[in-house]
């Protein structure tokens, strides 16, 4: 038996609807699998139910984008001065959608994406490119707006190949067109998830892009007195030996272990369940979640 800890829908950034994913996963022959949307919860009702009419174990989830500056606890300590690694998401499992602070979260990082999006089309247009943001809206076709859909469109538009190419010569990190993101700290993250009675997990530690052990070590031991529950141990992206040391490191801190294939639908070739996740992790997970919250 396997379980999918990891997992997009429309909410976010992937092409299927959280009401279709309970049904593809068990046509995948999972038996448990977990919503985690980029920033939102608003996939969760319909996900939840549609899991009880595929008769599959759902979990409520949230994929949460932090600051990876995390030797900085509040966001007033940053700065654009502040050196910063790699990608620090932060997943939530077993969260309350409709917690207070996680909602104020939600709304906070969608107006700074809102204020983004437009940032970073202004930028394409100094370059030439004629975008605008209606099309990119459009484009999203009623899904919270991100740099997937800018890239759509000059695709379409003729101004790159492909997503990737738009990725790496104008929209990531590098590229020509990308305005950073304004994100919530660490703390923040696991404060949110916590408020919302889930736990905290650190997704991908490969993406953190710290390449010593000792210093992935001192992170991960920093989140730990943020307060971070777990660390995501299997994903697409590691390698069986990632896969081993991430394990080695969450047995040395006393984390529990997750994970998942970070599917997206047919933007990425992902397969769901692809990461062959022993049904015990997730039985592990929804344990220390009945602990934690005295169930
Ligand atoms: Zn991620
Ligand atoms: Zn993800």
């Amino acid at each position: 038996m396997y379980c999918d800890l990891h997992a997009h829908s429309t909410a976010s950034d992937g092409t299927d609807a959280p009401a279709d994913l309970p049904r593809l996963a068990k046509q995948a022959g999972l038996s448990a699998i977990a919503l985690t949307d980029h920033d939102t919860t608003a996939g969760l009702p319909e996900f939840l139910d549609a899991a009880k009419r595929a008769r599959i174990k759902a979990v409520p989830g949230i994929e949460l984008s932090a600051d990876p500056a995390i030797f900085h606890t509040t966001a007033d300590d940053l700065t654009e001065q502040t050196p910063r690694i790699g990608t620090l998401h932060i997943l939530g499992y077993f969260i309350q959608p409709d917690a207070p602070y996680l909602i104020e979260v939600q709304a906070r990082l969608l107006q700074a994406r809102e204020q983004r999006n437009p940032q970073m089309i202004e930028r394409l247009n100094q370059l030439g490119m004629d975008i605008q943001y209606d099309e990119v809206t459009r484009a999203a076709g009623g899904n919270i707006v991100g740099r997937p859909h800018i890239g759509q469109v000059m695709m379409e538009k003729g101004y790159v190949k492909s997503i990737h190419e738009a990725f790496s010569r104008y929209l990531g990190g590098q590229g020509e067109a990308y305005v950073r993101k304004d994100r919530l700290s660490a703390e923040e993250a696991i404060t949110a998830i916590h408020e919302a009675n889930g736990l905290a997990v650190l997704a991908h530690p490969t993406q953190l892009g710290l390449s010593s052990p000792s210093q992935l070590e001192h992170a991960v031991a920093r989140l730990k007195t943020l307060g971070l529950d777990g660390i995501e141990t299997r994903h697409s992206d590691h390698t069986p030996r990632d896969t081993e040391r991430f394990t080695r490191l969450a047995n040395k801190l006393g984390l529990i272990t997750t994970g998942g294939s970070d599917y997206h639908g047919s933007r990425k070739t992902l397969e769901l369940g692809s990461q062959k996740v022993p049904f015990d992790v997730y039985e592990n997970l929804r344990n220390a979640h009945h602990q934690r919250v005295g169930a």
